[in-house]
């Protein structure tokens, strides 16, 4: 301890370090019990088809509710569950709740669902996928599994078969957050995504208007000729939404397409008329 190793470590591990590390101790065992207490919730974002102007699917969002902090965003608690593990029976969680909600929507409105790199690269991932596919009953081709390139770094051909094996169960793979990391354009050579999800950074954020408006053009481009869609995110203005459609972007979604809703509010949104093709604002 910090004893045995002299005076000088004193001030290395003070008051306050003991105390954060107790705060985390209790929040890592309430991290624990949170999946049997039935305190994780999914709110569905939605992802609208810029051709078209209709809701495409929507992105199951995961929140914890806790009884004292109140609703926790996934930024705060997700890191904690990769490193403790948990991550894997609480993915395995939002996977079965998504497509089970999914089961009550229209047919052709499709579900994402975020996948942790922890959970990837578990070997129970395909009978999850599966499992959920099965209970819910929904066509495979509505689920879709969005990964970042977390997900990507390590063993290329352990990669390659987990998802050339999800992908033969008819389920869709996106690369999430793209652009953000370090080799994301030798990723999409390697592996067959159906998707880009163009990092928001691009459509809103800090840097020059020009240079976003031609990265987000190079890679709808470089999707379109590798016969991917390209979900534009973040975004948060009808002029946003203009200029990712005349960029080639296939859809958009951000809080303009809508907050991430409960799901009842999923279902009056599905109600909504569509708005016509090519026009200003999302009701
Ligand atoms: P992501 O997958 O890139 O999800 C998009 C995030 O951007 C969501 O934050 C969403 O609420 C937010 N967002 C969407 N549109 C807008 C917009 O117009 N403006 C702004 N400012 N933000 C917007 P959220 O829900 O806090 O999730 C953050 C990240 O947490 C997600 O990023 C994803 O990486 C992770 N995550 C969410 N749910 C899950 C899950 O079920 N499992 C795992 N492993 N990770 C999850
Ligand atoms: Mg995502
Ligand atoms: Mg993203
Ligand atoms: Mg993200």
């Amino acid at each position: 301890g910090a004893k045995a190793a002299g005076r000088n470590t004193f001030r290395f591990f003070d008051a306050g370090m003991e105390a954060r590390l107790q705060a985390r101790r209790a929040l890592e065992l309430e991290l624990r019990k949170a999946l049997a207490l039935r305190q994780f919730r999914l709110m569905y974002q939605p992802q609208v088809n810029l051709a078209t102007g209709q809701v495409s699917g929507f992105e199951a969002l995961l929140r914890w509710v806790h009884p004292e902090r109140g609703v926790v965003p996934p930024a705060d608690f997700v890191p904690l569950a990769e490193e403790l593990g948990v991550i894997v029976p609480v993915g395995e969680w939002v996977l079965r709740e998504a497509c089970r909600e999914a089961a009550s929507w229209p047919e052709g409105i499709g579900v994402a669902v975020n996948i942790s790199p922890v959970q990837f690269r578990s070997p129970r991932l395909f009978d999850s996928v599966a499992a959920a596919l099965t209970q819910s009953r929904i066509d495979p081709a509505r689920l879709e599994l969005e990964i970042t390139e977390g997900a990507l770094l390590h063993d290329t051909d352990v990669v390659l078969e987990v998802l050339n094996r999800v992908r033969s169960l008819g389920v869709r793979v996106s690369m999430d957050d793209f652009g953000t990391g370090y080799s994301s354009l030798s990723y999409l050579q390697r592996f067959p995504f159906d998707r880009i999800k163009i990092d928001q950074s691009f459509v809103r954020g800090p840097g020059a208007l020009d240079d976003k408006t031609a990265i987000v053009r190079a890679i709808a481009s470089l999707g379109a000729s590798m016969g991917m869609r390209t979900t534009a995110e973040g975004v948060e203005t009808a002029e946003q939404m203009e200029r990712m459609r005349a960029e080639g972007c296939t859809e958009v979604q951000g809080y303009l397409t809508g907050r991430p809703l409960s799901p009842e509010d999923v279902a009056r949104r599905l109600a909504q008329p569509p708005l016509p093709p090519g026009t200003g604002t999302i009701p």
